[in-house]
């Protein structure tokens, strides 16, 4: 008997005929013999609808607010779930965040999960229940509702089934696996059979949204075997592991891209020391997280220019703050462009090839694609480019390091 995770995302349980077939799987999967808990999303849509909501009523809505309105998603899932499992004749209970003992930090809309209790899922399955989890979702020390950051539902999977032990954790999405480049975009990408943990953190965290870059942390942590698959079909999906001998050997594995990105620019700035901590200190402290930091050198002036990138939805924020550094140090003026985005290249060959870098500047240059930032690691290579650019940038990209091709 072994004991399985099974996370179902947004477009899974999207309306009553889709979770009545979920619950079939997750029943189904059980009377195999089988231990199970599942994990659900909101149905989708739904976090974008709630978050619109917020936005009606005000530009910036309190976090912690934000948090109370967004984690209701999961919970309707949950219940509804639980009914049609039920309605099976198998025993099911859902189970809220709080219920489950997920416990975090308290950074409201992107809380790290710390600790998971797991008498109450014990509890449930000794009971020969399955019990549907309410992803996304934890409480702070103060029991408050925090959650863990868009596509966090899959973090809650992988730390359900890291905490009890499981066998494996499927999660089970719209799209058959993990390819090598998004399929949405990309029309001959392809599926991969397996992905090493360090490979797919790296797709994640560029952008590949098909995994929360947070569960694959956990599942590299704690060693659990995921499984990425489509809950329409019983295709097999793609295994995410431990890096070994017959893993595929090429140099690039995938192209990942990101449009959810600014990039601030704070202009004519004292070249001395002690600048970019004074700037970056005061962003930190907003709990804000910077991406990459390009920094000119000052040629004539001693005046330099620094820019640096923050997810859209942070970029607001960040700016408020980089304009009040920028007073501070009499800079001469602060700049957003919110039509950026991120094209990267991934590969753990990368480390022991030369020229990769310079391939992927040559094949953007050649499709007329302008780089405005670069940076790069043993195992990937990241540009910023115009956000009207990424489609072909990514499509060109997978072309050229020949990504179709097995
Ligand atoms: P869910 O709601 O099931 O969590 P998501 O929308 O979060 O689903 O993630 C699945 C989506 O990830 C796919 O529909 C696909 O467009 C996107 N995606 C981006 N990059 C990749 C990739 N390399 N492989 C597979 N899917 C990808
Ligand atoms: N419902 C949340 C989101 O849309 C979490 C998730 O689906 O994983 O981001
Ligand atoms: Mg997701």
């Amino acid at each position: 008997m072994a004991l399985i995770v099974q996370k179902y995302g947004g477009t899974s349980v999207a309306d009553i005929d889709r979770i009545k077939a979920v619950a079939m799987r997750a029943v189904e999967t059980a009377k195999q013999g089988n231990k199970v808990i599942v994990v659900v999303s909101a149905m989708s849509g739904e976090t974008d609808k709630l978050t619109a909501f917020a936005h009606d009523i005000t530009g910036r809505p309190d976090e912690r607010e934000m948090d109370m309105l967004l984690s209701s998603g999961e919970r309707v899932t949950s219940s509804l779930m639980a009914m049609a499992i039920m309605e099976l004749g198998y025993g099911s209970i859902s189970l809220t965040g709080r219920q489950v003992g997920i416990i975090t930090d308290s950074s409201h809309t992107k809380a790290m999960i710390e600790s998971i209790g797991s008498d109450r899922l014990k509890e449930a399955l000794d009971e020969n229940k399955i019990p549907v989890v309410a992803g996304f979702q934890g409480i702070n020390e103060l029991s408050d509702v925090t959650t863990l950051g868009r596509g966090g539902s899959d973090t809650t999977a992988v730390a359900i089934a890291a905490a009890l032990n499981a066998d494996i954790c499927e999660i089970y999405t719209d799209v058959e696996g993990v390819y090598t480049a998004d399929p949405r975009l990309v029309p001959d990408t392809r599926k991969m059979e397996r992905i090493s943990y360090d490979e797919m953190l790296e797709m994640a965290s560029l952008g590949a949204k098909v995994l929360h870059e947070r569960a694959v942390e956990f599942a590299k942590k704690y060693n659990v075997p995921l499984v990425v698959r489509s809950s329409f079909n019983n295709a097999p999906g793609t295994l995410v592991t431990k890096e070994d001998g017959d893993m595929e050997k090429s140099v690039v594995t995938g192209v990942a891209h990101n449009k959810n990105q600014a990039r601030i620019t704070i202009m004519g700035i004292p070249d001395r020391p002690g600048i970019a901590a004074a700037i970056f200190d005061d962003i930190a402290k907003a709990n804000l997280n910077v991406d990459m930091i390009v920094q000119n050198i000052s040629v004539s002036d001693n005046a330099t220019d620094l820019s640096f990138t923050v997810s859209k939805a942070e970029s607001e924020k960040a700016l408020e703050i980089t304009q009040k550094v920028s007073d501070k140090l009499n800079a001469k003026g602060v700049d957003m462009n919110k039509d950026v985005a991120k094209v990267s290249i991934v590969g753990v060959g990368m480390q022991s090839h030369f020229g990769v870098a310079a391939q992927m500047f040559d094949v953007l240059s050649k499709n007329g694609i302008n780089i405005m930032m670069i940076s790069t690691s043993e195992i990937k290579v990241s540009c910023v480019i115009d956000v009207g650019q990424v489609d072909a940038a990514v499509q060109a990209l997978h072309d050229s390091f020949e990504l179709a091709k097995q």
